[in-house]
Order: structure tokens, then C-alpha cells, then sequence
């Protein structure tokens, strides 16, 4: 009898120990992607044949978001949102409906701010409120966030650290913001890329005209699958550090 309660107990332990080594496993690799470090993440390393390549847009969502969709559903390749909650306001049901297609959603801020004009109250309190305007529609907390203009101020690193948000930044940036035409930014992303890379585009703000990154985008896929690349969102990508 004693013999049974003595094995018995060591099979929970074990069982116990390998739940809690898994688990620690988890929150340490995530730990290492995040922003604890003040890590900004601009690509991730892989080896050299191991063609994989981010696709994100910034400052959705807007009505050329749905052709992005249309696109990115019949190239069969998940990306990754980084949207503005000010844009969530506007257009809710564009939101949802890239959430429902199984791409990822990030925080990028509610009202877009320049991050350094705001105290470390304000800024929480602009991201917090993206991030509650994305649980309504979507059900989900984002932990990836991409920073405003690519401004990186203290008030910004640690307020996203405390809110254990992972910065995601670029290392593929074809200056379609600046509204250039699609052989331009087609070819930007061709000549930059490289195995981990990510890149960056625009599928907002509203107001402004991204029909040359459309355009570009059907062509930027086909060109990249075609040198063997495969697209992954950036949570996969944090998977991989
Ligand atoms: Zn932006």
C-alpha cells in the first residue's frame, strides 16, 4: 500500500515538473521576444535557406483594406494589421472581417500620436484604448505593437514594457507611404529582402490613396513565392526566437 501512494505521488510529480518546465519554457521564450530587453524587433534571424518573409500594413483599417483581403486571400498568404483604433471608429466590420480571414491584428496606437509629445499617462492610455477598441470587435488583446513614425522615445520604451507589448519594427520599407508607384515599390521589396525580413506597407489612413500599394501587392507575392518565399505573421515569427 505504501509502495502504491509512493509511486503514485511520484508519477504526479513528475507529471507536475514537466507541466511546469513546459510552462516556464513558454514565458521565457516569450520574454526573449518582447520588449523587456528593449528589443525592438526589425527581422528575425534565420538561416539562409529558410526563405520566410512577414507581410504587415499600417494605419488601417480603410476601405482598400477589403481589396488587400481579396488579395492576400487569393495568394493564400497571412499578414499581419497594425491598426489605429481612430480607424476601428470608421470602419469596425473591416476590422472584423481581417480577423475572421486569419490574419493578425496589432496595436498601433488609437489617435497615432508623436509619441515624445505625450506623457507616460497619455501614452498608456491612447494604446489601452486601441487595445480595448480591437477586444470589442475581435475578442482578442493584441501583444504586438508598432510605434508611430518609428519614433522609439523612453516614455514609448517603457510604457510598452510595462504593458508587455513586443515592438515590431522593419527591415523592408518600399516608401509606399509616400505614395510612389507600384514598379517602385515592387522593386524596393524585391532588392531588400532577405530570408526573416519584414516589411512594411500601408493599407490606411483612410484618407489618403494606397491603390499603387494594391496594385504592387499581387506582384510583390507572386515575385517572392517565386524565389521559394513563405509568409508567416509575426506571431509565428516570435515562435521562432
Ligand atoms: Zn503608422
Amino acid at each position: 500500500m505504501k509502495r502504491i501512494f509512493i509511486s503514485t505521488s511520484l508519477i504526479f510529480f513528475l507529471i507536475g515538473s514537466f507541466y511546469f518546465l513546459n510552462i516556464s519554457q513558454k514565458s521565457s521564450s516569450k520574454v526573449l521576444g518582447a520588449v523587456q530587453n528593449n528589443n525592438i524587433i526589425r527581422n528575425i534571424k534565420v538561416s539562409e535557406n529558410e526563405k520566410v518573409v512577414a507581410l504587415t500594413f499600417d494605419d488601417g483599417p480603410a476601405l482598400i483594406t477589403r481589396d488587400i483581403l481579396t488579395v492576400l486571400d487569393q495568394e493564400k498568404v497571412k499578414a499581419t494589421f497594425f491598426v489605429v483604433g481612430n480607424n476601428i471608429d470608421l470602419y469596425p466590420d473591416i476590422l472584423q472581417e481581417i480577423y475572421s480571414a486569419g490574419h493578425e491584428i496589432g496595436n498601433h496606437t488609437n489617435t497615432h500620436p508623436f509619441a515624445f509629445l505625450l506623457d507616460k499617462q497619455e501614452l498608456a492610455k491612447d494604446i489601452l484604448i486601441n487595445e480595448e477598441k480591437i477586444y470589442e470587435q475581435v475578442g482578442i488583446r493584441p501583444n504586438i505593437f508598432r510605434a508611430p513614425y518609428a519614433l522609439y522615445p523612453q516614455n514609448l520604451m517603457e510604457i510598452t514594457d510595462m504593458l508587455g507589448l513586443a515592438i515590431i519594427s522593419w527591415d523592408v520599407d518600399p516608401e509606399d507611404w509616400k505614395m510612389v508607384n507600384k514598379e517602385i515599390i515592387v522593386n524596393r521589396v524585391m532588392r531588400d529582402i532577405n530570408p526573416g525580413s519584414i516589411i512594411l506597407l500601408h493599407d490606411g489612413p483612410p484618407e489618403l490613396d494606397r491603390t499603387n500599394t494594391l496594385e504592387a501587392l499581387k506582384q510583390i507575392i507572386i515575385e517572392l513565392k517565386d524565389h521559394g518565399y513563405q509568409f508567416l505573421t509575426i506571431s509565428e515569427y516570435l515562435e521562432k526566437i
